[in-house]
């Protein structure tokens, strides 16, 4: 067997004559394999909001905002690729399976970390009752259209999903009693459902 030093001693004159072993980045792109993981950016189209990413992530490096004081009222979600480890778990956790993907992009080297995050904004349906937050918008219409008519069994997923048709315009509501019938063809919440429909049979 040859001593160490003169092994070493061969492996540094091949070396001398033979392609690197490393790449180049960043004097050239690095070869991307498929299924890399990179940076995960949400999708406006198809993320409905549901917040199973942020849940889900083991990084906590997605928050999830509610922001009921400005019009329309919305939901913000943020990444912050400062802290994301690249695991993939909120494409593979999502809802709709396409909300969020990881990109192939790689390349994140900064000075300024807090320019290291991407958002997006999915509006809210607040309770036409007591204005709490029942749902983003985009999650009710693709329950309801998962639903198909079964949807009409619950007022406020038939009123804001066929309120996008123009179909329903407004609903009828008596603000002298809450538990009135037409206030229960409202867009509410299901707290304020219950008193509704307690109150309708019960009195
Ligand atoms: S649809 Fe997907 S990406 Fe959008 S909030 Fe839900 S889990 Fe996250
Ligand atoms: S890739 Fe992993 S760490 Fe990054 S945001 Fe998604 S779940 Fe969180």
């Amino acid at each position: 067997m040859r001593s160490p030093k003169v092994r070493e001693l061969g492996e540094a004159i091949k070396s001398l004559v033979s392609r690197p072993v490393t790449v180049a980045f960043p004097a050239k792109p690095a070869e991307i394999i498929e299924g890399y993981r990179g940076t995960p950016y949400y999708d406006e189209k198809t993320c409905i909001g549901c917040g199973a990413c942020a849940q889900v992530c083991p990084a906590k490096a997605i928050d999830m905002a509610d922001d009921i004081t400005c019009s329309p009222p919305v939901r913000r979600f943020t990444v912050h690729y400062d802290v994301c480890i690249f695991c993939g778990h909120c494409e593979l956790n999502c809802t709709t399976k396409t909300g969020i993907r990881n990109s192939s992009e790689y390349d994140l080297a900064t000075l300024d970390r807090s320019s290291l995050f991407s958002s997006i904004e999915k509006q809210l349906v607040l309770c036409e009752g007591c204005g709490a937050i029942i749902a983003p918008r985009d999650h009710i219409l693709w329950t309801a259209d998962r639903l198909g008519t079964k949807r009409f069994a619950n007022p406020t997923l038939a009123l804001v999903s066929d309120g996008t048709l123009g179909i329903v315009a407004e609903a009828t509501t008596d603000a002298s009693d809450p538990a009135l019938r037409p206030n229960s063809v409202r867009v509410i919440c299901a707290h304020c459902r219950r008193s509704t429909v307690v109150g309708e049979l019960w009195g």
